[in-house]
């Protein structure tokens, strides 16, 4: 089976895709990772890549396409994929469907994990990491204590960039980038809600359920 998951920053997908690679037995594919791998491998594409990047441009959709077919023609991935930040627009969405239908695999499902803009900003907004022990706290959701976290909280930091106005800023321009295509999903019938505000198990437990219904 072959898995799509959507997400908004904040909503939680790293922890799923990680829980459901380990469940399933499933590769993660994220587009990011595909083209770091090329430009650390010093490859002709990766060559190609890095000075493209370097230049502050955008990789093109034949680059992504490439190294999709790169993936989808390797037979130890074959129908065993969970892609993470591709597609990115409707134009990969539907080439995608291509590419798929030519190696001889299909979409199983789309997964989106919905959480709104309030609980996003809440839960990078409170973050904090302990520089002494590395713990992550949230300061609405999981406060350090005096009872859950001894070295006190002149180590807590929190990441410059997660101001509220770049939060929202990333959360809208996700929104605007992938609204198109789980309306494409939607009318495929291959989309999943979640509800992403759920407890991370809770979650979990959904989304095993629908991944399950599609094994049998
Ligand atoms: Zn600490």
């Amino acid at each position: 089976m072959n898995i799509i998951l959507f997400g908004p920053p904040g909503a939680g997908k790293g922890t799923q895709a990680d829980n459901i690679i380990r469940i399933f037995n499933l590769h993660k594919i994220s587009t990011g990772d595909l083209l770091r791998n090329e430009v650390n491998n010093k490859t002709d594409l990766g060559i190609k890549i890095k000075s493209i990047i370097e230049e502050g441009s955008l990789v093109s959709d034949d680059i992504i396409n490439n190294l999709i077919i790169k993936i989808l023609s390797d037979k130890k991935f074959y129908n065993r994929l969970i892609f993470d930040g591709y597609p990115r627009n409707l134009d990969q969405a539907i080439n995608f469907d291509l590419l798929l239908k030519n190696y001889k695999q299909k979409m199983s499902c789309v997964l989106n994990l919905k959480v709104d803009k309030e609980l996003v900003i809440k839960r990078i907004l409170g973050r904090q990491t302990c520089t002494k022990c590395g713990f992550i706290f949230n300061e609405f959701f999981r406060p350090a204590t005096s009872q859950n976290h001894a070295c006190g909280n002149k180590f807590l930091v929190k990441r410059v960039d997660d101001n509220e106005k770049t939060i929202l800023h990333r959360y809208k321009t996700y929104l605007d980038r992938t609204l198109p295509i789980l309306d494409y999903y939607k009318k495929l019938n291959l989309l999943h809600e979640i509800n992403g505000k759920a407890e991370i198990g809770d979650i979990f437990k959904e989304i095993s359920t629908i991944i399950a219904s599609l094994e049998a």
